[in-house]
């Protein structure tokens, strides 16, 4: 439900996204009959057995492939570990790269692939572990290799790991509605225009999208901040591209706080979003 709504507080698509968009639409002939355009960001949910070129892109004559039907949106990937992992791996190059190339004897075609990946995964084979009300009956081996089918380097290149606990049932049903979607698109919309701000005239249009050259830039640190992050790479083990996806994501974090510096706290909240680099399945 988190996943479906959240192209609701994405900003709209801008003119240029929603040709770009339009445009692998179109090609695919995927427009709707009486739908000229693209008017809103995709959203994409394959199923765990999609082949790798129905997820990347593929066949004789190259075709894009989900990542690129999702270019400007978000690609859904539910029960993550039960994809094939080969298939899950050659999402690493589109992630890193944002488009999608697709090498043939003869030539090379490159889809755009500018997508918000989001997944989910139980946290055990039965999806009861830490679970308050039911009883976990999976073994420590079993959980094992439930989760290892998702490889260390796909999660490295993921930018928030959460933990989503059950709701009960008294809380979904009591009516009590929280921040709204507009809301939130306004928050997010605001964060956006500053780093429009920050990076103008530059090629980067926001924080996820920084080079490691950038960061240095645009995320300085005070002595108190520089310490934190040492300490938390040191104690979790974080690869240097955590290491920068911490910055990232702190600078996200106070920019939706608008503050004009990186402030301890934010740090703290971004650490807190490697949970999977913590293995806390051990
Ligand atoms: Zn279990």
């Amino acid at each position: 439900m988190l996943a479906k709504r959240l192209p609701t507080i994405l900003p709209t698509l801008s003119p240029a996204e929603s040709i770009e968009t339009t445009r692998i639409y179109s090609a695919m002939g995927r427009l709707a009959p009486g739908q000229p355009i693209m008017a809103r960001r995709p959203f994409r949910s394959p199923h765990h057995t999609i082949s790798e070129a129905g997820l990347v892109g593929g066949g004789s004559t190259p075709t894009p492939g989900e990542i690129s039907l999702s270019h400007n949106g978000v690609l859904f990937l539910d029960e993550l570990p039960e994809f094939n992992r080969r298939t899950l791996e050659v999402l690493r190059q589109p992630l890193e790269d944002r488009v999608v190339t697709i090498s043939r004897a003869l030539n090379s075609t490159t889809f755009p692939a500018d997508f918000m990946l989001v997944a989910a995964l139980n946290p055990c084979p039965c999806g009861y572990r830490g679970d308050p009300r039911r009883s976990c009956q999976c073994t420590p081996p079993q959980v094992e290799k439930y989760l290892n089918k998702i490889s260390g380097p796909l999660l490295d290149r993921i930018d928030i790991h959460i933990e989503v606990p059950a709701v009960p049932f008294q809380e979904l049903s009591s009516g009590a509605s929280g921040t709204s979607s507009q809301d939130m698109r306004e928050q997010v919309s605001a964060a956006r225009r500053l780093q429009a701000e920050r990076f103008h005239g530059l090629t980067t249009r926001y924080n996820a999208q920084m080079t490691t050259r950038q960061i240095r830039r645009f995320c300085p640190l005070d002595k108190e901040c520089a310490q934190l992050l040492k300490d938390s790479v040191n104690e979790l083990g974080l690869s240097a591209r955590a290491h920068d996806k911490v910055l990232r994501v702190a600078r996200t974090i106070a920019d939706l706080a608008a503050a004009a510096e990186i402030a301890p706290v934010h740090i703290q909240e971004a650490v807190n979003y490697r949970m999977l680099d913590r293995q806390f399945w051990t």
